[in-house]
């Protein structure tokens, strides 16, 4: 069955490979309106399969709205948002909810750490599982024997999602009393748990300590090893320099550039965008 994690990630890859392949995520002309404001302007976007694609701009360029678009969390005021479903076929996620957004396949982290702060590292994931595939944890503890098999059939799965993330020594340790590197790396793990053919990633290196972002790229490179193609918001330039196979620049809700990282990073255009406002925090 693959990795501990995925197996519909890498079929997407085998159909494909990385270059050339059909954008697993197409947007196409996506606007976003808040009031007078156009946050997204009408932005194109192709993701395509395997990759690891960074979306970067300045302060308020749109890039949270755009992950808040993809994800069902706004719906756009304009534009469709379709995730290749296999070959020649596709699903429209614009006008779904968050929750069938995610059970389509689609997991992602918050610019701000989300976690159940009481509850264990094990139990975080734990809740990611039942979320994508039954009821609650308390059915299962309770329930039938049936139940009881497949609680701990998520407790293992959770347990190897864990390791995955390298938090496999601290799975017993309650959420609010992990390092902070450790809650962000959670987070990716708790999204894991969705099974997911896309992760998006909120600026995960956020307040991350040089060698909390080391082990950041190890792992977000990991991801994409096994399948699982990765949108990546992100500030510090050395991640994205690292991370990306292809990056695209919002600036004022329009993309103003796109190829790869060393491209869009000598782009005259990126660079008149970042004036007066610093690409890192
Ligand atoms: P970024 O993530 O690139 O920093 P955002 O997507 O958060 O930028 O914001 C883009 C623009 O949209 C900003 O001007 C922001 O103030 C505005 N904006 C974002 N969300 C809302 C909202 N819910 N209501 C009104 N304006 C919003
Ligand atoms: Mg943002």
């Amino acid at each position: 069955e693959g990795t501990a994690l995925s197996s519909s990630g890498e079929a997407l890859i085998q159909q494909g490979g990385r270059a050339g392949a059909d954008p697993l995520l197409k947007v196409e002309g996506a606007v976003m309106q808040f009031g007078g404001l156009k946050a997204l302007a009408g932005v194109n976007l192709d993701v395509r399969p395997g990759t690891i694609h960074g979306l970067i701009g300045p302060n308020g360029s749109g890039k949270s709205t755009m992950m808040n678009v993809l994800t069902g969390i706004y719906k756009p005021t304009d534009g469709g948002v379709t995730l290749a479903a296999g070959a020649g076929s596709g699903k429209r996620l614009d006008g779904l909810t968050p929750s069938d957004i995610a059970l389509s396949g689609v997991a992602r982290t918050f610019q701000n750490v989300q976690l159940f702060r009481e509850m264990t590292a094990l139990e975080n994931v734990l809740v990611g599982l039942h979320h994508a595939f039954h009821g609650t944890i308390f059915d299962a503890i309770l329930g039938t024997p049936r139940r009881r098999r497949e609680e701990r059939e998520a407790r293992a799965r959770a347990m190897a999602i864990l390791d995955f993330v390298g938090l496999g020594s601290l799975a017993q340790v309650e959420a609010r009393n992990l390092p902070y590197g450790k809650q962000r790396l959670l987070e990716i793990g708790r999204a894991l748990a969705l099974d997911p053919v896309l992760l998006l990633l909120d600026e995960p290196a956020a307040g991350l300590t040089a060698p909390d972002i080391a082990e950041l790229i190890t792992i977000i490179r990991k991801i994409r090893d096994a399948g699982i193609t990765v949108i990546l918001i992100e500030h510090h330039m050395d991640v994205v320099m690292g991370l990306c196979d292809r990056v695209s620049v919002l600036d004022f809700g329009h993309k103003i550039a796109e190829g790869s990282a060393r491209e869009v990073q000598a782009d005259p255009k990126v660079i008149e965008a970042y004036l007066g406002s610093p690409v890192a925090d």
